[in-house]
């Protein structure tokens, strides 16, 4: 059996280190934020080249808190990408704000920066890109349209930690960025956490007002706020794994490199990567007119897989009231029906990784 995600390689050997955690903040009771959470912060944000790192309790929270210090408010437009997982746009609808849908480039199937400015109103005020897949959305020309446009640009940095473009980390262009830390994410806590991560100290300081309370001193509260702290433990168990990243996250790449070696020559089409772009591999996905059949042979030899993601969001019952079809973005939609994601996790095997690829090829390519 291969699961899709097995965390047990990578926490097996860290199992006494979160003991100690666990220790240290049951002596300290700094249950919420604390000094777990400070170290954690001042190592995240240097993990990403940036000034400043603000803990979460979840990427949602992170991304809700990184558009509000941007300044988006009710009525506002937000231009991001139908091909997300639906937290992307809830962010942005939490502040009374309208998601606004640009198609995906069919090649990197992040938002297509060409048919950004077409959707562009006196009402636009930020661009969300998401990194999709761990692959960073074409940061440069974005930027370059967001200044043009007087637009805010927050990055949805979920499946991207550490990723680059030309040597500047996810979360080193925009003006500020959501990551989450969901367990199931390259670098996860054990449970919900996430950080906002920006290079502004003054969208910096905003978070950290909202997260906690709109509370600047104990007992005072300047603006009706959120509890969106991160729990002591979290914090604990993240600077425990943070340290292993590039390890892992070269793991994942390596692997990478194996499924679209042994793929693509049987012209199975694999993710491609710009040049200068260094993807994380949250996700490895293949495109197959056969998904059915995958599932169903993938199920059989017990292998793991999912679909990241099946329906996208504008086709979502959630965002009926936005009067999007079937055929609004046929880009995402295609893909939509295609991908096909593969088992990607520090600790597979060279046997494993083998018996993905011949699983596939077997169910793509029957002799
Ligand atoms: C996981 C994810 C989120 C939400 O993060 P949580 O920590 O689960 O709240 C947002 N956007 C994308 C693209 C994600 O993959």
């Amino acid at each position: 059996m291969i699961e899709f995600f097995d965390l047990r390689r990578s926490h097996d050997p860290l199992r006494s280190s979160f003991h100690n955690v666990l220790d240290r903040v049951i002596d300290s009771s700094e249950y919420v934020l604390g000094s777990t959470v400070n170290e954690f912060e001042t190592e995240f944000a240097d993990f990403c080249q940036s000034k400043f790192c603000i803990g979460t309790n979840s990427g949602t929270s992170a991304l809700h808190l990184a558009l509000e210090a941007c300044g988006i408010s009710a009525g506002d437009e937000v231009i991001t990408t139908p091909m997300t997982f639906i937290a992307t746009s809830a962010a942005i609808s939490y502040l009374g704000a309208i998601p606004v849908f640009v198609d995906v480039d069919p090649l990197t199937w992040n938002i297509d920066p060409d048919k950004i400015e077409s959707a562009i109103t006196p009402r636009t005020k930020a661009i969300m890109p998401v990194h999709l897949h761990g692959l960073m959305a074409d940061m440069p020309k974005i930027m370059q349209i967001a200044k043009a446009h007087n637009l805010k640009v927050v990055e949805d940095s979920a499946q991207s930690h550490g990723a680059s473009i030309d040597g500047i980390v996810s979360s080193g262009f925009g003006d500020a960025s959501g990551y989450s830390f969901y367990p199931g994410k390259n670098l996860g806590a054990l449970g919900e956490a996430g950080a906002v991560v920006t290079n502004s100290e003054e969208i910096s300081d905003r978070v950290r007002l909202m997260r906690n309370w709109g509370s600047p001193a104990r007992y005072v509260h300047t603006e009706v706020a959120f509890n969106y702290r991160m729990e002591g433990i979290q914090g604990g168990f993240l600077n425990v794994k943070l340290p292993h990243m590039k390890k892992w996250t070269a793991e994942r790449m390596a692997i990478a490199r194996k499924y679209t070696d042994g793929l693509t020559e049987h012209g199975i089409q694999c993710p491609s990567v710009p040049k200068g772009f260094e993807h994380v591999f949250h996700v490895f996905a293949i495109l197959s007119q056969n998904r059915e059949m995958l599932t169903k042979n993938f199920a059989l030899r017990k292998i793991g897989s999912g679909v990241h993601y099946p329906i996208p969001v504008h086709l979502q019952a959630a965002y009926k009231n936005l009067g999007h079809n079937v055929g609004s973005f046929p880009v995402a939609e295609r893909l939509a029906s295609s991908f096909f994601s593969l088992p990607i996790f520090p600790g597979m095997t060279e046997e494993e990784i083998d018996l993905v690829i011949q699983t596939v090829v077997d169910t793509e390519k029957p002799e």
